[in-house]
């Protein structure tokens, strides 16, 4: 289906731009987002034949920025929603679901902006693809890249996660490490999109067309409950665009009549080493101040949030909550989450969880209402992070007394 998008809105003044490259506001330098004819999709998208797309976050492609002839599709989206009874039980929750997009191609939420990124800037005319990471969007965007036959820039601190570099490189783009954290990283980046206005950084002159893939994640959710609302959404926060757009999805699908219901209660998820927002929403300031990072949650370790006062907005409009977490409620979380769920989660999961059942505990989640835990990368990105206790349980020699020994059968092994 076409999509209904119309444009370019700046969020601060409303002023309106056409659908090409630019991301703040002449007037008023706010940033801008990408404005939809939502009367005119109203008449033509239906539950129905929302169903009959591909499974991948094309099939709303009414209410994603136009991909001109077809979108740049490596499969992102359509994750599994999975019910977690046995999670819900530790933690003393009633209703709980996983959205788990560890199951995406590159194994991280990123997929779903980045192929809404390129999808855009191709459409533009751009050929080269380039962004400021902490390590999943680098992946992501070498991997879209090289599947269109691009090159590709990627920008990342230079002492991430081994695993996540490796993931990043592999695709054969040029990725440069830099020695700084992400907001250098990005800082520079801004710097390079002025000398090389024809690279589409995604998630900077791009941005407007990045961030509207996470609103996927909502309608997914929706969909996926079978046209019907949650509750309660906990969202993990870095840059904070994914949960400023998944508010914005719920938004749309009401506003279009796709769901009826309150509009869910949206919960922020920060690991202590990197807690800007958290920091703010508990001060009750409307500023975000700075942090210079320190925590093994690398995704989400943006001391600078771009869309910090948009989270704080809604965190405080919607009555929700911001939790944060230790490295050590991170790791115990990670173990909790695999040990009840099969699921493997990043170091962003394990933060999502322990914020989850930290704002269970202080009552502000309701346990009695549903709750959706957005599980945003796969475990095998930060294997560093678990590799020294998730190990052996005993050495052994190859006998069957050894391995009966270890068992603890030593004494039927010797009564036999
Ligand atoms: C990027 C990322 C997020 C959220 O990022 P935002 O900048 O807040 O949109 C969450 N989880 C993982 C694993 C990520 O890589
Ligand atoms: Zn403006």
């Amino acid at each position: 289906m076409k999509s209904f998008s119309t444009g370019l809105i700046c969020r601060e003044c409303g002023a309106t731009y056409p659908a090409d490259a630019r991301y703040s506001c002449d007037f008023c330098f706010g940033p801008l987002e990408v404005s939809y004819d939502l009367e005119a999709a109203k008449a033509h998208l239906t539950r129905e034949s929302i169903e009959a797309g591909p499974a991948s976050i094309w099939r709303y492609g009414a209410l994603l920025p136009d991909p001109g002839e077809t979108p740049v599709d490596l499969g992102a989206g359509w994750t599994p929603l999975r019910r977690a009874d046995r999670l819900a039980k530790v933690l003393g929750v009633r209703e709980l679901w996983l959205k788990d997009d560890t199951r995406n191609p590159t194994g991280s939420f990123k997929d779903r902006v980045v192929s809404c990124a390129l999808s855009s800037a191709r459409r533009l005319g751009f050929t080269t693809a380039a962004c400021a990471s902490t390590g999943n969007l680098a992946t992501s965007v070498a991997a879209h890249a090289a599947f269109i036959g691009w090159p590709s820039v990627t920008i990342i601190p230079a002492d991430l996660e081994k695993s996540k570099i490796a993931m990043a490189a592999i695709f054969g783009g040029i990725v440069l490490g830099v020695e700084g954290n992400y907001d250098d990283v990005n800082r520079l980046c801004v710097e390079l999109v002025a000398e090389h206005p024809d690279w589409a950084f995604a998630n900077v002159n791009l941005r407007p067309y990045y961030a509207e893939g996470s609103k996927t994640l909502a309608f997914e959710i929706v969909e996926q409950l079978g046209w019907r609302l949650p509750d309660q959404v906990v969202v993990p926060l870095a840059s904070g665009s994914q949960f400023t757009k998944v508010a914005k999805g719920f938004r749309q699908f009401r506003e279009l009549g796709l769901v009826e219901g309150d509009q869910p209660r949206l919960f922020g998820a920060q690991a202590t080493g990197c807690s800007p927002i958290a920091t703010a929403f508990h001060a009750g300031a409307d500023v975000v101040t700075p942090q210079r990072p320190h925590t093994i949650a690398r995704s989400l370790a943006i001391g600078n949030p771009a869309d910090g006062p948009y989270v704080l907005d809604e965190l405080r409009q919607g009555g929700g909550d911001c939790g944060s977490v230790s490295d050590a409620e991170v790791l115990e979380c990670i173990g909790l989450l695999a040990e009840t769920e099969g699921v493997f989660a990043e170091t962003a999961g394990g933060v999502t969880i322990a914020s989850l059942r930290q704002m269970v505990e202080r009552g502000t989640l309701d346990r009695d209402g549903s709750i959706v835990a957005i599980i945003s990368g796969h475990g095998l990105k930060t294997l560093d992070a678990v590799a020294d206790s998730a190990t052996v349980t005993h050495t052994i020699s190859p006998s069957l007394e050894s391995a009966q020994a270890a068992l603890g059968f030593s004494e039927l092994v010797a009564a036999s």
